[in-house]
């Protein structure tokens, strides 16, 4: 049985259980460092917030670890604050996290007023509901980085190898598209 580890130390990790548990996918929430000792074919980095959930990981010693996971190959998928965790490049913060996606990410890219909007865009070629909450998107991506969607002509879905990461929260909507490709991930 597919077992995925999802970081739980701040923001929406809740809602990838329950919506995993849909897929009869068994999960574990990622607390503190001994959590990590369990085996696990999959991680999920949720949406939150960014700089509390990056201080957190150094301030609960996990940091080093999940990022070695993930250089080592472990599948991830970062939504929303988790994909501005996996970015080599963020255009308007001082700070970096785990820097193993070759995307160059965008905080709060909306604005204020725009930050957190509903739509429907394709998704590879499905098209899914996509809830953004003071979400950032992808300015450009490195030639290993596939794009997956985009919204009026704005990246924010796309995969590089192990990795996935989307500036909306899938785990928001009744679609489980991003979670079965994250899945079907795992299984290759
Ligand atoms: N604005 C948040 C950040 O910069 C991300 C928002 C979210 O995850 N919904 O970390």
């Amino acid at each position: 049985m597919t077992t995925i580890g999802i970081l739980a130390v701040q923001g929406a990790f809740i809602e990838h259980a329950k919506l995993l548990a849909k897929l009869g996918v068994k999960t574990f929430e990622i607390r503190q460092k001994k959590d990590l000792n369990q085996t696990m074919d999959g991680l999920i980095l949720p949406g939150g917030e960014s700089t509390t959930m990056g201080r957190l990981l150094h301030d609960l010693e996990m940091f080093d670890s999940i990022k070695q996971m993930i250089v080592k190959g472990l599948p991830v998928l970062g939504t929303c604050a988790g994909m501005i965790l996996l970015a080599t490049d963020l255009e308007n913060s001082e700070k970096t996290y785990f820097k193993t996606m070759d995307i160059k990410v965008i905080r709060n890219a909306y604005g204020r007023q725009l930050g957190s909007f509903f739509t429907h865009a394709m998704f590879g070629d499905i098209e899914i509901p996509m809830t953004f909450i003071r979400a950032p998107y992808v300015a450009s991506v490195g030639k290993d980085v596939e794009v997956l969607a985009t919204v009026d002509g704005k990246i924010v879905a796309v995969r590089q190898a192990n990795q996935l990461a989307t500036a909306f929260h899938p785990e928001l909507t009744d679609s489980t598209v991003v979670h079965e490709y994250f899945l079907k991930m795992i299984q290759k």
